[in-house]
């Protein structure tokens, strides 16, 4: 058997170090809202491998269509001979997604290459080459998506330059005292000063940022994005690779807002620990390449194609969706008695949409200065007594709740009370 002190040793020596993992522990087995490590130790699962698992670790249902597509082919390239189950699962998506015009859905494997293939696909249709991208967003990490996401440390830090024609508009923050009228003042001057309106392709937006912090996009602000580009011309692609799923509550993030974007860009939690992603987005846009100017050998692997149609059943029969909002408002309610509680250490800003959750902790609540490293601190403990937690935030002092949606009321219970012995 493994310890984790010698698989860490052995992982110092050959693997980069830019390749980070939170946790000094090595997995063993996983189920639902839990995992053990290779010598045996329990962690309660709040991270649910970066918001992917919202049907939980090997949901049963997931498992058994994964391995019964095994048995019949893992892979030809969609491109070579094509399969049903892309097929099936692009239906399934063009019917979950927002609006009632026709729709069709390319499939990738990470949402880096989503967002990638969505630009694409916007520049194509519009022949434009601007994107518009927001401070704090998150779009992945190759460059065009590094590009596009708006945190130096450490996404972006020595690797540019990145494409051109990339522009950042402000996001709105309570804490740095940004309005949404602030932030679509920004835009405007953006559209005025840099990023010429009639050659902006798309403006690409999460509806909740996730990496950033799990803000979430006011109903205002989304609107009047949606207006802005319907009087431009430019193509609103929402960035659900985090939010989508069930996290918040809805299959989309954007649907809290009523707005229906051109494109929208999935991952994560659409299968339920299988690599797989895709663009979703409006039938004639979706058609701008021509064709062999979209794939990849591996997109929309079958496997993965079989695991995201039983994840969808399972978020649509156990009731996801209800139960994300009611964890989530608890969620709320238990941060805000265990602030109370636990101060000196100040949980500011206790916020989110559904079950996409987040505190921010600061140094003094007059000046909600960030602490980073009390966060830093409240993560390390609480993975030595059993909780599995991770950051985020452009500051970096902000916990997320990405619970698997599938955890028990007392899961989360045991969870929590680990979070408030790590935080004491
Ligand atoms: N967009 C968003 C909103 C994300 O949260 C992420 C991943 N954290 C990505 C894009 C990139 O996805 P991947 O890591 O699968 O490339």
């Amino acid at each position: 058997a493994h310890s984790n002190a010698e698989l860490l040793k052995r992982r110092e020596a050959a693997v980069p170090r830019g390749v980070a993992s939170a946790a000094p522990v090595f997995a063993s087995y996983a189920e639902n809202a839990e995992v053990w490590d290779v010598e045996g130790n329990r962690y309660i699962d709040f991270v649910g491998g970066i918001a992917v698992l919202n049907t939980g670790h090997r949901h049963p249902r997931v498992v058994a269509a994964a391995k019964a597509q095994e048995d019949l082919y893992t892979h030809t390239s969609f491109q070579v001979m094509p399969y049903a189950p892309y097929v099936e699962l692009a239906e399934r998506l063009n019917a979950l997604a927002p609006g009632d015009h026709a729709k069709k859905t390319l499939l990738v494997t990470t949402g880096a290459e989503a967002v990638e293939n969505a630009v694409k696909i916007a520049r194509a249709a519009t022949g434009r080459p601007g994107v518009i991208a927001f401070t704090g967003g998150y779009h992945g990490r190759t460059l065009l998506t590094l590009g596009m996401t708006g945190k130096i440390s450490p996404y972006k830090k020595d690797v540019g330059p990145f494409p051109s024609d990339i522009y950042r508009a402000p996001f709105p923050s309570a804490r740095d005292g940004i309005t949404v009228q602030d932030a679509l003042t920004g835009l405007r001057n953006l559209m005025l000063t840099d990023a010429q309106p009639e050659r902006i392709a798309c403006i690409i937006i999460e509806p909740v940022l996730g990496e950033g912090g799990y803000v979430p996009v006011p109903s205002d602000m989304m609107q009047a994005l949606r207006a802005l580009c319907d009087q431009h011309g430019i193509m609103l692609i929402a960035d659900e690779i985090q939010a989508g799923f069930g996290r918040t509550g809805k299959w989309f993030a954007i649907e809290h807002s009523g707005v229906v974007p051109d494109l929208i860009t999935v991952a994560k939690s659409l299968a339920g620990g299988y690599p797989i992603a895709g663009v979703i987005g409006r039938a004639e846009v979706m058609d701008a390449m021509i064709p062999g100017g979209l794939g990849g050998t591996y997109g929309g692997n079958p496997v993965a194609c079989a695991a995201a149609l039983a994840a969808i059943d399972v978020i649509e029969e156990e009731g996801l969706l209800d139960r994300s909002t009611v964890m989530g408002e608890h969620f709320k309610t238990r941060f805000a008695e265990i602030g109370a509680r636990s101060a000196p250490y100040r949980m500011w800003d206790i916020r989110g949409l559904g079950g996409m959750v987040a505190v921010e902790f600061v140094t003094d609540f007059a000046t909600a200065t960030p602490d980073a490293d009390l966060t830093k601190r409240v993560v390390a403990h609480a993975l030595k007594r059993g909780l599995v937690l991770l950051s985020c935030g452009l500051h970096g002092n902000a916990l997320r709740i990405m619970t698997p949606l599938t955890a028990s009321d007392a899961i989360i219970e045991e969870g929590l009370a680990i979070f408030e012995e790590a935080l004491q």
